[in-house]
């Protein structure tokens, strides 16, 4: 491997500008070229190249979002998308792909190497933490914090004036927000996709919490929640079915994907990005890195994409015992 390329696709989360910063000074280190390619797989087909050298990753680690952006690429789906991705590449003498994204962007880069046999390594960077092979996700931490720091926000006003207060957090498939930022900003219930608490309970258990002396209460709601009610409905039906609350929505939304990574994701992104790179330099291919018992470790690309990431039952139960 002489030269590499690296991208970020799918949704962006925070600590993927430093997982390009690792990329990009592990190439360095080791003498090889590399260049950042823009807009994930669409700046691939485009050619949209910029050579990146030790320095021109500076000031980066601490900024969320991507700087060589983000996009999702419906040509890239095509055979004929992948024959121009491969074209740009060979032309511009990239023989590894390093791709930061999530399932999605992994299933892409696992069919353009079975295709062209083109060496490619995958990152997974997306707040969700709902990839197989990895504890951790780019951005998930960050993630938390921003939303504890919401919580404990919300938590003042609901105290002062007695509230119940729904908060939306995202996790379409999987409760792994809602289940440690619940825990950490002290919810009183926790809906998440993973499980279905059942209206009459949650009734039930909020009446309960009233009656032992709470005077306001937060409910984290995951996106994916199966409850059966959107959370506006759900509100409606709490408000019809409970005295004593004033009911109110909080939907955090994108908010959750922005900021300054936290120390935790700017590690994990340094630490990935070496592995990444070097992998590819010992001659792998098609692995994801992740982190497993903290240690930075290749999973076969196939297996995270088919694999399922799993709720903590321990965390669960955990969360059963807090809002006792
Ligand atoms: P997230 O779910 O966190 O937003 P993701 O990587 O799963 O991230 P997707 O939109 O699913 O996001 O995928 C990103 C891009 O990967 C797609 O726009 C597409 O270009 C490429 N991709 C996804 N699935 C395939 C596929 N089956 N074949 C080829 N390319 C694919």
């Amino acid at each position: 491997i002489k030269k590499v390329a690296v991208l970020t696709s799918g949704g962006d989360s925070p600590g993927m500008n430093a997982a390009i910063r690792s990329v990009v000074r592990t190439c360095a280190y080791h003498n090889i070229e590399c260049v950042g390619v823009y807009r994930g797989y669409e700046g691939l087909i485009e050619g949209d190249f910029k050579s990146m050298d030790a320095r021109s990753v500076k000031g980066i680690i601490n900024k969320g979002g991507t700087i060589l952006k983000s996009a999702r690429s419906k040509e890239f789906r095509t055979v004929e998308g992948r024959q121009k991705a491969f074209k740009q590449l060979t032309d511009a003498n990239v023989d590894g792909l390093v791709v930061v994204g999530g399932d999605g962007s992994f299933t892409g880069a696992l069919i353009f190497n079975q295709e062209f046999d083109f060496p490619v390594m995958g990152i997974p960077g997306t707040i969700d933490n709902d990839i197989y092979g990895t504890s951790h996700t780019l951005g998930f931490d960050t993630a938390l914090n921003t939303v504890v720091d919401a919580i404990d926000k919300i938590r003042d006003t609901a105290s002062s004036h007695n509230r119940l207060f729904f908060v939306e957090v995202m996790g379409r498939d999987v409760g792994h927000i809602a289940l440690n930022t619940g825990i950490a900003g002290g919810a009183e219930e926790i809906l998440i996709p993973e499980e279905d608490l059942g209206l009459d309970r949650l009734v039930d258990s909020l009446n309960k919490s009233r009656k032992s002396g709470k005077t306001s209460s937060i409910v984290i709601v995951a996106e994916g929640d199966k409850i059966g009610k959107n959370i506006f409905e759900l509100k409606d039906y709490v408000d019809e079915n409970m005295e004593g609350y004033d009911v109110r929505v909080s939907v955090l939304g994108h908010m959750q994907r922005g900021g300054a990574p936290s120390c935790f994701d700017r590690v994990l992104a340094s630490r990935m990005g070496v592995k990444a790179v070097e992998s590819l330099l010992g001659g792998e291919t098609n692995y994801m890195v992740g982190l497993l018992d903290n240690k930075v470790e290749l999973t076969p690309l196939e297996k995270a994409i088919k694999g399922k990431s799993k709720i903590n039952l321990e965390l669960l139960r955990v969360s059963d015992i807090m809002s006792t």
